[in-house]
C-alpha cells in the first residue's frame, strides 16, 4: 500500500472526552470515527487491525472444536419473554418495532436465540456435547459510553455457547474455553489473568473474567504475582490436563473489587507478591447450567431414557474492545506498538524524498515491489514530507519494522529499525528473514 493512497485521516484535534490513550491514538490515527455516542465507524487502518484480532480469536475457537455460525443482530422479543429477560434487561436493551408492530430488539447477547436454535434441532444426548460461536455486532445502551471502543454501545463480540448433557461434561467444555482464552490472549501479546467472577444465583466456581493489567482499566484488581509464572505450554489438550490447568490457575488469588476481601488476600498472598492495580476485562466465561434451557424448554433424551435440560455455558470476548485494550497495554510515549501478528502492515518503507532527489523513492519502490511479491504486506511512505514528520507519523501508526532509505542506507544495505529502538544496517535478504521468522 502506498501511504499517499491510504485513507488515513490523521488528526491533531481531539474531542475533550477522549481521556485515555487508546481513545486518543485511535482518533489521531484515523482508525475510527465516532458517528454517535458510543457508536463508531471503523476506518481502514482500525478495521484491518480489528480483523486481524478477529482471525486469531476465530483460530483459537476452531482449535478447541467450536463451530462458527452467524446469528442476526436483530432478534424477536418473543424468546426473551420466554426466558424472562425481556423485562430484566432494562434500558440497556435497544427495543425496536417493525412495521407490523412486532417487538424486536438489537441483540445485546445471544443466549436465548442460540437456545431456541438448539432446542428445535437437537433431541438426543448422542448429539452432545456441542460448542457454537459467532462473531457479531452487539448493542447495549450503556449508561455512560466512554473510553472510545472500550465501552461502546455498538461493539463487536465473539460469543460462544456450550451444550452438554450433565455438569461433569459441561465442566470439560468450560475448561476447553478457559484454555482457548489463555491461548488467544497470549497470541495477541497480552497477559490475561482469569479472575473469579460472580456466578449469581447459580453458584459454583465456574465464572471467570479475563483481565489484562492497565492503569486505565475500569476495574480494580488484586492478584498474586505468581499467577504470571504458570507456563501454559505444559498443558495438553485433553480433559485431565485441562482440568489441572484450570485448577492451577485458579489456585492463585485473583479477583476484581466485586469479590475482594482484604483479610483473605493478606492471608493467602505474601505481601511481596501482592499486585494491586487496575485492569481491563477482555473476556468473560460463564457456566450457568440450565438457567436458559429450562425456561426455554430445551431438553434432550438422556441415556437412561429421561429428559434432561441441557447444561449450558457462554463465553464472550470483546473483539473491538481488544483493539483499545492492546493499545493501553502496549503504548509508550505516544508510540503505538502493535504485536507483529496484528500490526496493520508488516513493515513500512520510509525514503527520504525531496524535490531534487527522487532516487531514494525509486529505491524504495523497488524494495516495495520485491516485498510484495513475497507476500510481505509493506506500507511505502511516498509522501513528500520531511523525515522528522514522517518518523512522528510512523511512531503513531506503530508498524513494528521500518526500512529507512536515507544517508545511512548504501548500495544494497539499508537502515532497518525496530519500533522500540534498535537500528541496524541490513541487506534486504536479512530484513526479510527477520520479519518472516
Ligand atoms: P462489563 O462488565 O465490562 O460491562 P460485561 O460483563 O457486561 O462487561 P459480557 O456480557 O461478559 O460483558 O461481554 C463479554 C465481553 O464483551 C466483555 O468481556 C467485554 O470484553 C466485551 N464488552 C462488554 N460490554 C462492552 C461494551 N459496552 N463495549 C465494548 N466491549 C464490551
Ligand atoms: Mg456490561
Amino acid at each position: 500500500m502506498l501511504l499517499s493512497k491510504l485513507f488515513i485521516p490523521i488528526t491533531k484535534d481531539l474531542p475533550s472526552d477522549a481521556k485515555i490513550k487508546s481513545h486518543q491514538l485511535m482518533l489521531r490515527t484515523g482508525m475510527i470515527r465516532q458517528s454517535a455516542s458510543g457508536i463508531y465507524s471503523w476506518l481502514p487502518l482500525g478495521f484491518k487491525i480489528m480483523k486481524k484480532i478477529e482471525l486469531i480469536v476465530r483460530e483459537e475457537q476452531n482449535n478447541i472444536g467450536a463451530q462458527e455460525m452467524l446469528m442476526p443482530t436483530i432478534q424477536s422479543a418473543d424468546i426473551w419473554k420466554e426466558s424472562g429477560r425481556y423485562d430484566d434487561y432494562g434500558e440497556e436493551m435497544l427495543r425496536i418495532k417493525d412495521r407490523q408492530g412486532r417487538e424486536m430488539l438489537y441483540g445485546p447477547t445471544n443466549e436465548e436465540l442460540i437456545t431456541e436454535i438448539f432446542r428445535s434441532s437437537i433431541k438426543s444426548y448422542k448429539s452432545l456435547p456441542q460448542m457454537l460461536y459467532h462473531i457479531q455486532w452487539k448493542f447495549r445502551d450503556e449508561v455512560r459510553p466512554r473510553f472510545g471502543v472500550m465501552r461502546c454501545r455498538e461493539f463487536f463480540m465473539k460469543d460462544a455457547y456450550s451444550f452438554d448433557i450433565d455438569e461433569e461434561s459441561a465442566k470439560k467444555s468450560y475448561n476447553k474455553m478457559f484454555y482457548a482464552y489463555l491461548k488467544t490472549f497470549k497470541r495477541l501479546g497480552l497477559e490475561a489473568i482469569p479472575m473469579a467472577a460472580d456466578t449469581g444465583p447459580i453458584g459454583g466456581d465456574l465464572s471467570h473474567e479475563f483481565v489484562i493489567l492497565a492503569e486505565t482499566g475500569e476495574s480494580k484488581i488484586y492478584t498474586d504475582k505468581k499467577i504470571f509464572e504458570i507456563n501454559l505450554n505444559k498443558f495438553q489438550f485433553n480433559d485431565t490436563s485441562l482440568e489441572n490447568m484450570r485448577k492451577e490457575f485458579t489456585s492463585f488469588y485473583a479477583v476484581t473489587d466485586e469479590k475482594f476481601n482484604k483479610g483473605e488476600f493478606d492471608k493467602l498472598v505474601d505481601k511481596s507478591n501482592q499486585i494491586i492495580t487496575k485492569g481491563i476485562e477482555v473476556g468473560h466465561i460463564f457456566y450457568f447450567s440450565d438457567k436458559y434451557s429450562k425456561p426455554l424448554n430445551c431438553f434432550v433424551d438422556s441415556q437412561d431414557g429421561n429428559k434432561n435440560s441441557v447444561k449450558m455455558g457462554s463465553y464472550g470476548i470483546g473483539v473491538s474492545r481488544l483493539v483499545g485494550a492492546i493499545i493501553e497495554a502496549k503504548y509508550n510515549n505516544d508510540i503505538m506498538k502493535w504485536p507483529k501478528l496484528i500490526s496493520p502492515f508488516d513493515i513500512v518503507i520510509i525514503p527520504s524524498i525531496s524535490k531534487n532527489n527522487k532516487e531514494n523513492l525509486a529505491k524504495a519502490n523497488k524494495i516495495y515491489q520485491d516485498l510484495k511479491q513475497q507476500n510481505v504486506d509493506a506500507l511505502l511512505d511516498d509522501v513528500d514530507e520531511n523525515m522528522s514528520a514522517k518518523f512522528k507519523k510512523h511512531d503513531l501508526i506503530g508498524v513494528p519494522y521500518q526500512i529507512i532509505i536515507g544517508s545511512k542506507s548504501q548500495g544494497d544495505k539499508f537502515e532497518f529499525k525496530e519500533i522500540n529502538g534498535e537500528t541496524k544496517i541490513l541487506s534486504l535478504k536479512e530484513i526479510k528473514d527477520k520479519i518472516k521468522n
